[in-house]
């Protein structure tokens, strides 16, 4: 079900070709959204928990992680986000470019809502994030959090 405001996208990237990728994508959808963009694990929960600068940042709702980040893992935000009381109903997406059993098992073991593999081709990337943003903010219903 559509939101009746602009979704609130966070993508955790530190790859700056996919998120200028995530950037396309999400400008050529139909889904009204506002993406913010932070680079690493520490900024990312600093975000999500509105400190240290991010204090007027707007909660998300659909967090976009790469698995591989500086200064934190995405595993570790994801757990921390997971962990949380109110934080962990926000649907986590998790995009890597691992194919390995443990770090998809792993990312559902901490509650991911998803896992997904790049796309090496720039096109698949585009279209695998359109139909990822599509299904969670059109589709699928979700939380209101304060
Ligand atoms: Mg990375």
């Amino acid at each position: 079900m559509e939101l009746s405001r602009k979704a609130e996208i966070l993508l955790v990237e530190d790859n700056e070709a996919d998120i200028r990728l995530t950037k396309e994508a999400l400008e050529e959808t139909k889904v009204l959204n506002n993406l913010s963009v932070v680079k690493d694990g520490e900024k990312a929960l600093d975000f999500v928990f509105k400190r240290k600068g991010f204090e007027e940042a707007p909660s998300p709702d659909l967090i976009l992680l790469d698995l591989n980040l500086p200064y934190k893992s995405g595993k570790e935000v994801l757990a921390e986000i997971k962990s949380h009381p109110e934080l962990k109903s926000i649907p986590v997406v998790m995009l890597s470019t691992s194919q390995a059993k443990e770090d998809i098992n792993g990312a559902y073991l901490l509650h991911a809502n998803c896992f997904l593999s790049k796309p090496v081709d720039f096109e698949e990337f585009v279209k695998l994030t359109q139909k990822t943003t599509s299904y969670w903010l059109e589709t699928a219903r979700l939380p209101e959090l304060q």
